[in-house]
């Protein structure tokens, strides 16, 4: 199984940073994504990144990559920080979640591992779900989920228009957080 890591955007994507300018989302799920590989290589699990370029590589090119395997011999997760607002000002809105294509799929099953993964290492922090359908994911047609054939879960990693979540986010303990919940819920799937 080759657990596929992809992370936001790209060093040229306009905005999508904290209204201070500490956190880019392109740098910040970087580092994570990359972070993320090194952890489960160490377990002995095939990990790769899908995007090795700084700068964004475009959804289709993407997802291009993610179907060059087979859907039953991959996973991918995208790994994201979510914004109530437009970057400007600080906003109110706090949390993780997690989002599948729509229906029921594979992908459900590995965003029910994330969530739990989540629960644990997120303890006392807002964890954000829609129970409407009887799982916590949230549903959506995002293209790098509707586009690839393998079982494919986008993180979105707390706010990065939050003051609380980025200095969460950025602090040491904030990264080894985010990175061990990813690396549990994938081992949760993969039944390590
Ligand atoms: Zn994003």
């Amino acid at each position: 199984m080759k657990v596929l890591i992809d992370n936001g955007h790209g060093s040229n994507t306009p905005g999508k940073c904290s209204p201070d300018g500490r956190l880019k989302e392109y740098a910040y799920t970087r580092e994570i994504a990359g972070r993320v590989v090194f952890e489960l290589r160490k377990l002995g699990i095939d990990a790769e990144l899908v995007v090795k370029e700084e700068v964004d590589v475009p959804l289709a090119e993407r997802c291009r990559r993610v179907n060059e395997y087979k859907a039953s011999e991959a996973i991918l997760i995208s790994i994201h920080c979510n914004a109530a607002g437009n970057g400007s000002n600080w906003m109110q809105a706090r949390g993780w979640e997690a989002w599948t294509s729509v229906g029921q799929t594979k992908a459900d099953k590995l965003a029910d591992c994330l969530y739990e993964a989540a629960e644990e290492c997120l303890f006392g922090m807002k964890i954000r779900k829609d129970m409407a359908d009887g799982d916590p994911d949230k549903e959506s047609s995002f293209y790098i989920l509707k586009h690839t054939k393998c079982p494919a879960v986008l993180t979105e990693n707390l706010f990065q228009d939050n003051k609380e979540d980025v200095d969460f986010l950025l602090s040491e303990e904030g990264k080894r957080t985010i990175v061990s919940l990813h690396v549990k819920g994938i081992c949760k799937y993969l039944g390590i």
